[in-house]
């Protein structure tokens, strides 16, 4: 599980806006160990979010998107001087649903890190979720807002 603020929620939904006709991109921070709670029976792992990056599309694409290596080494160097960690990459898909595509999953280096999703295909109720992609196995999680 993944937790957000209403506000970063909506920061990631006015920056998808803004940035199309190109895909969004970003990286959400965190502290390094997730938060547990007894949720249904059962030990969940939370990844707080405690702080998000917007971020150029280096493709300048609305199929793709690809975080500017420069940008993408001083956010994680400031992330790492905050004593954060990055706990997940943020996307916008313009004409699709919020699911990741097979390039998506192509392109998905990171096990530990969620991938959240903004879908503006729907402007008027834009849509977010989360998943978890190891190994090409697609999971989705939940998120919380908070
Ligand atoms: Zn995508």
């Amino acid at each position: 599980m993944i937790s957000l603020s209403r506000k970063h929620i909506d920061d990631l939904v006015e920056y998808s806006k803004k940035e199309a006709p190109s895909e969004a991109c970003g990286i959400l921070a965190g502290p390094p160990t997730p938060e547990e709670k007894f949720a249904a029976g059962r030990l969940r792992r939370i990844s707080k979010v405690t702080k998000i990056y917007l971020m150029a599309n280096a493709d300048n694409s609305g199929q793709t998107f690809l975080m500017d290596p420069k940008e993408q080494l001083k956010v994680t160097k400031e992330i790492r001087t905050l004593g954060l960690e990055m706990v997940g990459i943020y996307h916008s898909h313009l004409e699709t649903e919020a699911f990741p595509s097979s390039h998506d999953v192509k392109l998905a280096y990171y096990p530990d890190s969620s991938y959240v999703i903004v879908s503006i295909k729907d402007e008027a109720s834009p849509s977010v979720r989360s998943f978890k992609i190891v190994e090409g196995k697609i999971t989705e999680e939940e998120i919380e807002i908070k």
